[in-house]
């Protein structure tokens, strides 16, 4: 009797993407938030092709299949969207969005070697990689691991607690060739588990490098040469089960077609524009601005514009809080949120839009990083450093004055800003009072951070007081 056997086996077994393990202070929540933010800013600084032209439409459908090669537990909720830059780059932001230069098309050869850019960015993604450095920096730079909840911006706000910024820095990202070796050997698994030939990604950056000239191609410097690509990926895939390989060489060709119809920028042309704020106009213009996208930076968050402070009054019962640090009473009658970990917010619900806090309070617990104690005054100037960057147009008020919470000597600094809360179309001035106090043991400190737009300021003061003087830290 014959029993049937599958072809091919006993030749290797198939490989598997490693475990990207998880950043500390960084959910996939955060991080995909992150990456809506940072996706913001890419539609002002760059000019992005709609979803409903024909290359981008083309290069949707061919990371659609590479995503296949992805675990479903372990993906992320990718995008693909073309750059119309001369340039030949990619790149991919955290949480999923990636962008292709129309460049980086018109210079591949064939279908797999395009399926290899982009295998390659969706493993960078994958494995976290701009996070990773993100907090990596940030620890290297910090006496603190976590700065304070910032406000006027909520979602900043929390990812500034890992040193993680918004904008330019969160989209251009340097990896490091650890990390380029990383991506090179997780897109190979990507590449040839949706059927592609992993070497043609190999192959693609080799021709990026004979380029040569100036430092060759924009690619090569934001993904250095981890060193012997070629040789590093010829290696891996040598024992895996052998596979026919697809390449729609066609449908890329109609790309092609298409894409020389379209007009090109420069990496100059495009950072001039973007002074200019030609790309945001052009990005709504063309429909390529999605409509959902958050408000980047400092602007007002539409939830939450148009507060009504009636909304906001504070019930005059206080109920108590309680954590291992510290405990606070607050108004029964607003909400608490967060993650005790990291920070908790205190916050009427009209006060909580999407993107920003219009009122309430921000708590954080902080410890120096590698144990040792910190200065308070150090860390009040750490936190309102890293508020004033986070924020724009947020100052303190004077230097941070002593404080007594309960017997123990804090600091207290006193902040101006721009509110979420729009009157007439234009932002109410913020006031925002800082306080830091050291825990008991002085291990760490916490800081609170209550806020209050101009137009409710003397709604909100009393029970502001009540709930320091309610503080008790452990
Ligand atoms: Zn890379």
């Amino acid at each position: 009797m014959l029993i049937a056997c599958p072809l091919g086996f006993a030749q290797g077994t198939e490989p598997q993407l490693p475990d990207p393990g998880t950043v500390a202070g960084a959910s996939k929540d955060q991080q995909i938030q992150l990456g809506q933010q940072a996706k913001a800013e890419v539609y002002k600084q760059m000019p992005v092709l709609p979803d409903s032209n024909p290359v981008t439409q083309y290069v949707q459908q061919l990371g659609k299949k590479l995503e296949a090669g992805i675990p479903p537990d372990k993906s992320w909720p990718y995008e693909f969207h073309v750059i119309p830059e001369k340039d030949i780059n990619a790149f991919a932001i955290p949480g999923g969005p990636i962008f292709v230069n129309l460049g980086t098309i018109q210079a591949a050869d064939n279908e797999a070697e395009l399926a290899g850019v982009i295998a390659h960015e969706m493993t960078h993604v994958y494995m976290q990689h701009s996070i990773k450095q993100m907090s990596k920096q940030n620890m290297a730079q910090g006496v603190l691991g976590v700065l304070g909840a910032v406000l006027g911006n909520g979602t900043a706000g929390n990812l500034a607690k890992i040193g993680m910024q918004v904008g330019a820095g969160a989209i251009f990202m340097k990896y490091s060739r650890e990390d380029e070796a990383q991506a090179d050997a997780g897109g190979a698994i990507i590449m040839y588990k949706a059927g592609y030939n992993p070497k043609a990604m190999a192959d693609f950056f080799q021709k990026l490098e004979s380029q040569g000239g100036g430092g060759g191609p924009q690619f090569l410097s934001d993904h250095p040469n981890p060193g012997n690509r070629v040789q590093a990926v010829t290696n891996e895939i040598k024992s895996w089960p052998p596979k026919n390989f697809t390449s729609n060489d066609q449908a890329l060709a109609q790309a092609k077609q298409a894409a020389s119809g379209i007009q090109t920028y420069t990496a100059q042309q495009i950072a001039d524009g973007a002074k200019q704020g030609v790309w945001a106009k052009q990005n709504q213009q063309s429909g390529a601005t999605p409509a959902n996208l958050p408000s980047s930076g400092s602007a007002g968050s539409a939830d939450v514009a148009n507060l009504d402070p009636q909304q906001i009054k504070p019930s005059g019962n206080f109920k108590p809080l309680q954590y291992p640090a510290f405990t606070i009473q607050y108004p029964d009658n607003w909400q608490t949120s967060g993650d005790p970990n990291s920070s908790i917010t205190i916050a009427p619900q009209a006060c909580i839009g999407q993107s920003a806090l219009a009122c309430g309070a921000v708590i954080s617990g902080m410890q120096p990083q590698n144990g040792g104690q910190v200065s308070v005054d150090d860390a009040t100037q750490q936190l309102v450093q890293g508020m004033e960057q986070s924020n724009p147009g947020l100052k303190a008020n004077g230097s941070p004055q002593n404080i007594q919470v309960n017997g123990v000597q804090g600091r207290a600094v006193d902040l101006t800003g721009n509110s979420p809360v729009q009157k007439n179309g234009k932002p109410v001035a913020e006031h925002d009072k800082l306080v830091v106090v050291p825990t008991q043991k002085g291990d760490g400190l916490i800081s609170l951070i209550f806020v209050a737009p101009d137009n409710a300021q003397s709604q909100l003061q009393p029970a502001y007081q009540k709930m320091l003087q309610s503080l008790q830290v452990k």
